[in-house]
């Protein structure tokens, strides 16, 4: 069993309630699916405001520069007025950002949509080297949907397809204080 340890970033303690029953949720399915488990370390107060991914990652680096746990996972609540405003957005671009994973070191998650199966999307990301989704799947880009603007997205696809579940077991024990994916030459011993 994979443990990772993991730092919550969660505005108020009904927040933090709510998202450790979240990443309990999801451990039940990741243990299963992978055998790896999210262990919660440490819990931070803070919030990020952008909703631009990549913003939003910079101001979670900001909250915490140094991690000292595999992942930080910051869960952030949308005050009424933006929801709904993304929410028309979302029905113009039928896109809307979920959640997001930094890129480089993939262990910086946002989470605006508080699903078990969005989080494991998200923590899969860590383990797998293309940035690309794939087709099929979890892991696959219209894995969620929204069929109307005002209901919450649909989780279309549950679980990891077979290919996407052999990638992250052997990229399961990857070190979180390294650049994930730099070719040093023998990636099997990792299995
Ligand atoms: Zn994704």
């Amino acid at each position: 069993m994979r443990h990772l340890s993991v730092t919550l970033v969660c505005e108020n303690a009904d927040h933090e309630e709510q998202a450790r029953s979240v990443v309990a949720e999801a451990n039940e399915v990741l243990v299963q699916e992978v055998g790896i488990v999210l262990d919660i370390k440490a819990s931070v107060r803070g919030r990020v405001s952008s909703w631009k991914p990549l913003a939003a990652l910079h101001e979670l680096k900001e909250i915490i520069p140094a991690p000292e746990t595999d992942l930080v996972v910051c869960f952030v609540r949308d005050p009424p007025s933006r929801k709904a405003a993304k929410q028309l957005l979302s029905v113009v671009t039928m896109q809307e950002f979920l959640a997001v994973i930094d890129d480089t070191w993939r262990r910086y998650i946002v989470l605006w949509h508080w699903h078990p199966a969005v989080l494991r999307h998200e923590v899969y990301h860590a383990f797998i080297p293309t940035n690309e989704h794939s087709g099929c799947g979890l892991m696959s880009s219209i894995s969620a949907a929204r069929f109307f603007p005002f209901t919450p997205p649909v989780i279309l696809k549950q679980y990891l397809c077979e290919e996407d579940r052999d990638v992250v077991l052997r990229y399961k024990w990857r070190k979180f204080d390294e650049e994930p994916f730099a070719p040093r030459g023998g990636a099997e011993d990792m299995r």
